[in-house]
């Protein structure tokens, strides 16, 4: 694998050789349908400053992002490199490049450095975030450190919905989480779109960005001329390479790839129902329903948990859990219908809570992982201890003494009992993310406020 890392660089070196100039490509971080993300060396950043002022090769660079790192020689700094496919529609990609525009300055969202092409490539820059893959610490995190992931996640969504933007593929692959640092970044604005504008008609199509009000921002209008001659020049070339026929349309007949990678609107098992229902109105709710779905991952300490193929089967998935009558109101509120004669989905459901705890009979248990060294306890101890209910009072029977004054006695207390009332406030928190009804569904800044997530005053 290690060779084909190695080929990669190798061949990206070659297409964008002003890169080597700047940058040194280490490694690859991932890959996707359409994208390639490696991670380099920052070569010399801080001899680019002079007085405070940027003096890089790309004016459009952030200095933003330079400023904030120490400025001392010798210092490593590592960003990460996000070769955007050449196959993949220019608008998509402008768009991407816009919308990190937009983000910009905005806490736990990716930032961009910078963005460049060489021909038909075109290449974002962007800081490296160290993170860890999801699978391997979402059955381990202790309460608090879910906590923080979610502190971090509604922040961003706060603030890019604030901007006007709707990220529409919230994934744990899409939200990088340090378990160590507790530091949460989301990544991969490529599909993300706009509030207010007419959503795809159709997940297939391509993402339809016509002229917007955005247009008049002049930021945001240079990042957007900043591709446009890219666009016009190549936009035949990348076809004709790609196979593509007149439009998008006819290039996902030809795509022999599995349908749910190309169809990139959301990530199966992540789509909201509003989303489901081809709803037309689509608001950053559908962001704070697929944050519940990670949520429910946590809770239920399964991932992933919905595998259909189909809108229609995820709509049946769903209707499983929330029942017959919610799907019907939910179904009405975007004047669609829903009807079943399916006998296993009854009439009133289980609350989202039940569903957990059939999947997660230890829900309540300490995991074992939380009782050793907490990197959290410190950090929540002093932010979050105000905020809790106090712990129910204790009706254990003698037997259960012993082991209440062993675990008293130890330093974890405050931990055990973080995690009692930790997983009650999770599981309402749950509920109300995953609303069907996108108009009842909580928001990110309420969310914030929520006693799950609520910082104490004082
Ligand atoms: P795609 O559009 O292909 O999904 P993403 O932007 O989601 O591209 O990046 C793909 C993967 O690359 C991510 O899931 C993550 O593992 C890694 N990655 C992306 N950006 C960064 C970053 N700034 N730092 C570290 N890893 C990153
Ligand atoms: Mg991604």
């Amino acid at each position: 694998e290690r060779e084909e890392i190695e080929r990669e660089i190798a061949d990206l070196e070659e297409a964008v050789p002003s890169i080597t100039q700047d940058y040194k490509l280490i490694d690859r971080l991932g890959t996707g349908t359409f994208s390639s993300v490696y991670k380099a060396l920052d070569l010399g950043y801080h001899e680019k400053w002079d007085n405070g002022v940027w003096h890089g090769l790309h004016p459009a660079a952030s200095s933003a992002h330079y400023q904030s790192l120490p400025r001392q020689p010798g210092t490593k700094v590592f960003v990460a490199v996000k070769r955007i496919y050449v196959t993949s529609n220019p608008e998509r990609i402008r768009n991407e490049i816009s919308i990190l525009e937009t983000c910009r300055g905005a806490r736990h969202v990716s930032q961009l450095i910078t963005a460049f092409r060489q021909d038909d490539q075109v290449v974002a820059i962007m800081p490296y975030l160290p993170h860890e893959d999801f699978r391997l610490f979402y059955r381990t995190l202790p309460i608090a450190g879910i906590r923080t992931y979610f502190r971090c996640m509604f922040r961003a969504l706060r603030d890019i919905h604030a901007r006007g933007i709707i990220h529409r593929d919230v994934k744990p692959a899409n939200f990088l989480f340090d378990p160590h640092r507790g530091v949460g970044t989301l990544v991969d604005l490529g599909l993300a779109c706009r509030m207010g504008m007419d959503p795809p008609v159709h997940y297939g199509k391509c993402l339809h960005t016509g002229p917007t009000r955005e247009h008049a921002h002049g930021r945001i209008r240079r990042a957007a001329e900043y591709n446009s001659d890219f666009v016009k020049r190549k936009q035949k070339d990348a076809r004709m390479r790609s196979g593509w026929t007149s439009d998008r349309v006819g290039y996902l007949e030809k795509d022999t790839r599995p349908q749910s990678k190309a169809n990139r609107a959301g990530t199966r098992g992540f789509r909201a129902p509003e989303v489901l229902l081809k709803c037309n109105e689509q608001t950053g709710a559908i962001d704070v329903w697929s944050a519940g779905m990670i949520l429910l991952f946590f809770l239920s300490g399964k991932f992933p948990l919905f595998q259909s193929n189909d809108d229609v089967e995820a709509l049946l998935e769903l209707a499983c859990i929330i029942g017959r009558r919610k799907m019907e109101i939910t179904a009405t509120l975007h004047s669609r219908t829903f009807t079943t004669n399916i006998p296993s989905i009854t009439q009133e459901g289980k609350p989202w809570r039940e569903f957990v705890e059939t999947l997660n009979p230890k829900l309540r248990e300490q995991p074992e992982s939380a009782l050793g060294p907490n990197p959290y306890s410190l950090n929540e101890a002093s932010s979050g201890g105000g905020s809790y209910a106090p712990p129910p009072p204790s009706s254990s029977p003698g037997a259960d003494t012993a082991i209440r004054e062993t675990r008293l006695a130890s330093p974890h207390v405050d931990d055990v009992q973080d995690h009692e009332t930790g997983v009650e406030q999770a599981l309402d928190l749950l509920e109300r993310l995953l609303h069907p009804e996108s108009i009842k569904r909580i928001t990110p800044r309420q969310a914030l406020y929520h006693p799950f997530l609520r910082e104490s005053e004082g």
